[in-house]
């Protein structure tokens, strides 16, 4: 207890409109379906504190650069490009923007195409 005392750690819970805000960036890039609860939570912090976002998590790092956050990385090296995620078919290669709502499944198809019935993807926006 002492240590977290001297390291001046700073225990905050999120507030619901901060939260709010979090859901709305990541939905912007399309990584809020693959956000655990958690992340959104680290996320709406360091919006609200305007803090620099200290994490590997590539996800996270994208997000809050998109939403015009400073981050650093703990280990890896941070990312150098900001991306977008998006539904492609994995028949046709038709594509659409990621819905906020899709499935936080970590794997597989997360729905199937207008055009074709394949299933879809969740891929990087190419370009
Ligand atoms: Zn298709």
């Amino acid at each position: 207890m002492m240590l977290v005392e001297a390291a001046d750690i700073l225990w905050r819970d999120a507030p619901p409109s901060a939260i709010e805000h979090a859901k709305t960036c990541a939905s912007a890039t399309g990584d809020l379906a693959r956000l655990s609860d958690v992340d959104v939570d680290v996320l709406a912090l360091a919006l609200e504190l305007k803090a620099v976002l200290v994490t590997d998590d590539y996800r996270l790092q994208n997000t809050y650069r998109h939403a015009g956050g400073s981050i650093e990385s703990v280990v890896n090296a941070p990312s150098k490009h900001v991306w977008i995620w998006e539904l492609r078919c994995k028949g046709c290669g038709a594509t659409s923007p990621l819905p906020a709502d899709v499935s936080r499944s970590k794997k597989g198809p997360v729905g199937e195409c207008g055009a074709c019935g394949s299933p879809m993807e969740i891929k990087r926006r190419r370009g």
